[in-house]
């Protein structure tokens, strides 16, 4: 058998996006045991960075094992009880699974809707929270993947506490692409993933709660379902305790703490400034290139993942082939009710860049002629170009 040689891609879809490559050289470093005391070292690190990063003081941020559904998973798993009341904010996919998950967990999951590419609003929140004072917490996402929509937390958040409730927040998109401000807004509790905007390949799902969630937790009436994400277990790890759990991926943690350190050299609000200068000059393009992006109002749009109507006629499934097999170039499709109806483009951590920005637009503008679309040559770029400066 020949030694493994994948293809190399630009990973532009919904995740995971391309590593960075001093986390793929940290992750081929000798291992550590995961008791000793240069890898306890690391773990602090690592802790301090994801702070950091999430902007949060919270004294429980650590990363579980698991891809950011695991993230999602430990959240509900230890925070509802069977027979709680909580509220779900449905706008997109994620918050579908959201759902799905609270409910295995026991809970009477009371739903809020808002279209695919809107966002939720406060007021719905208001109104269900009103008709269900004794509702235990309310979840919702930040950054909704499957649309791009990008969800102001700030109303929700006092709405939420005005009921007592808890939010819950799917940064998995968000964390080190937009601020997630967890302390300022006043979220509750927050999971993320690796492979989204921390340039980090997908295996761990950081997560933090506050006092009030961790309260929640020390006043459960019956034991965390779930062994393995079992939270004030887990915590024993990560904390001065470090009672042997499972044992810790130690690449991956690696991995975690050079993402988070690139982040942090880079500066928080250069890393925001970035995914926003070229997620905005994207769109831009997209636009030029006469395609109709799914979120209608721009302030509302995610900068780190777009998605863009695909044009009348064109064959998705094969446009996203093409771009695959001419250009080594991964787009995401659409998801639910976007399924062949539309491209996600990724502009994530490490991917946020001109470079990519040019090279997906001059690649999309050859696919759509290739069937046989009519497009200006080159009105992509121009217009992200002009809109890069003036931004
Ligand atoms: C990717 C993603 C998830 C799921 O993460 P996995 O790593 O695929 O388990 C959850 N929520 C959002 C918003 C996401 O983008």
């Amino acid at each position: 058998m020949n030694q493994l040689n994948p293809p190399s891609r630009l990973l532009m879809g919904p995740g995971p996006s391309n590593a960075a490559p001093e986390v793929l050289r940290a992750m081929s470093t000798p291992l550590l045991g995961h008791l000793d005391p240069a890898f306890l070292h690391i773990m602090n690190e690592t802790m301090d960075l994801l702070r950091t990063v999430y902007q949060t003081d919270n004294k429980v941020t650590l990363a579980m094992s698991g891809t950011g559904s695991a993230g999602m998973e430990t959240l509900f798993v230890n925070l509802v009880e069977p027979d709680d009341k909580v509220i779900i904010c449905v706008n997109g996919l994620f918050g579908h699974r959201m759902v799905d998950v609270a409910s295995r967990c026991g809970a009477e999951v009371i739903e809020v809707h808002a279209p695919w590419g809107e966002i939720i609003q406060p007021e719905d929140v208001k109104r269900t929270l009103s008709k269900h004072p004794e509702v235990k917490l309310v979840g919702i996402v930040h950054a909704e993947t499957s649309t791009g929509v990008k969800q102001p937390l700030d109303e929700i958040s006092t709405i939420v506490h005005e009921h007592d409730a808890l939010l819950v927040a799917d940064m998995v998109t968000s964390l080190g692409g937009s601020p997630t401000e967890i302390d300022k807004i006043g979220v509750d509790a927050a999971y993320s993933g690796t492979q989204k905007c921390l340039s980090i390949p997908p295996g761990l799902a950081p997560v933090t709660l506050n006092d009030r969630a961790v309260e929640v937790i020390s006043n459960r009436k019956t034991k965390v379902q779930s062994w393995y994400l079992d939270l004030s277990m887990i915590q024993n790890y990560w904390s001065d305790e470090r009672f042997y759990h499972h044992t810790a991926p130690i690449s991956m943690i690696y991995a975690l703490r050079e993402g988070l350190r690139l982040i942090v050299d880079e500066g928080l609000e250069n890393v925001y400034a970035r995914h926003e200068r070229y997620g905005r000059a994207l769109q831009a393009g997209l636009e030029a290139l006469g395609l109709e992006l799914v979120v209608k109002n721009a302030q509302h749009r995610l900068c780190q993942l777009t998605s863009v109507k695909v044009p009348e006629g064109f064959d998705e499934a094969n446009g996203r082939k093409y771009l695959l097999d001419e250009y080594g170039l991964e787009f995401g499709g659409g998801l639910g009710e976007l399924k062949g109806k539309a491209w996600r483009i990724g502009l994530m951590g490490y991917n946020a860049n001109w470079r990519n920005v040019t090279f997906a637009l001059a690649a999309l503008e050859n696919s759509l002629r290739t069937q046989g679309l009519e497009v200006n040559q080159g009105a992509g770029i121009a217009a992200a170009q002009s809109a890069l400066q003036n931004l």
